[in-house]
């Protein structure tokens, strides 16, 4: 294993099939590849090592990646299940809210730290949490479509496309030639300040694709305190 306190001269990240690596170019012998609990995949490389090799080495382990990340989010859901029923709870903008069950129509609101929904009474675990997540990919796109615009004025940088996706191990992502962005579903568990800053990180990235020192300094310019909403965003409670 590459010791911690080792330096790390270089880092950057790779993209495969919407896989991203953060390489880190460090004095170690042999290629090293992890991925962490939060699906984030490192791979550790010798500084004089050729970047075909790396790239190479990094579509050989693809297979295993994606199984990896899956273990991770299968323990991370048994650690914490669900039981969609009422007292159940669920953080939504950096509050916990408790589920509610009624019977009748389908139908959800949200009232007081409450969350109300109702189902028909044959209604199952499974359909409960889809109705769920569903209610909750509503709820981000709706507060996206009305926070969006107002950076997108604000930057005069402007997507072609935004869509939410249930992606685990990325809080966001965009796709620079199609100028299309991605929302992580998780973001609806967040405070507002998060959700503007990966908004801002986003949209940043329609005018510096890669995370150079000239990207930070787009995001710095919309949200000075980037670097204590990055860390807010990160702690865990994927709810
Ligand atoms: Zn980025």
């Amino acid at each position: 294993m590459p010791g911690g306190s080792r330096k790390v001269y270089h880092t950057y990240t790779m993209e495969y099939g919407g896989t991203t690596i953060c390489v880190r170019r460090k004095k170690v012998k042999y290629l090293y590849l992890r991925v962490k609990k939060d699906g984030q995949v490192i791979l550790t490389a010798p500084l004089g090592i050729p970047e075909d090799v790396i790239c190479r080495f990094a579509q050989d382990k693809l297979p295993w990646i994606s199984h990896q990340q899956n273990q991770w989010k299968l323990m991370q859901e048994s650690i914490q299940p669900h039981t969609y029923e009422t007292g159940d709870q669920f953080m939504l903008w950096g509050e916990p809210y408790t589920l509610v069950l009624e019977e009748g129509k389908k139908q959800f609101r949200l009232e007081n730290g409450k969350i109300y929904l109702t189902v028909p009474s044959e209604s199952t675990w499974e359909k409960r949490s889809q109705y769920l997540k569903e209610a909750f990919r509503q709820l981000l796109l709706e507060r996206l479509t009305h926070r969006l615009p107002f950076w997108q004025e604000q930057m005069g940088l402007y997507p072609n496309q935004i869509q939410v996706r249930d992606m685990r191990s990325r809080w966001g992502s965009c796709q620079t030639q199609k100028k299309q962005i991605s929302f992580s579903l998780g973001l609806v568990t967040k405070p507002q300040e998060c959700l503007d800053y990966v908004m801002v990180h986003e949209l940043a990235h329609l005018a510096v694709p890669d995370h150079s020192a000239r990207f930070w300094a787009v995001v710095e310019r919309w949200i000075p305190d980037w670097k204590a909403r990055r860390k807010r965003l990160n702690q865990a409670d994927i709810g």
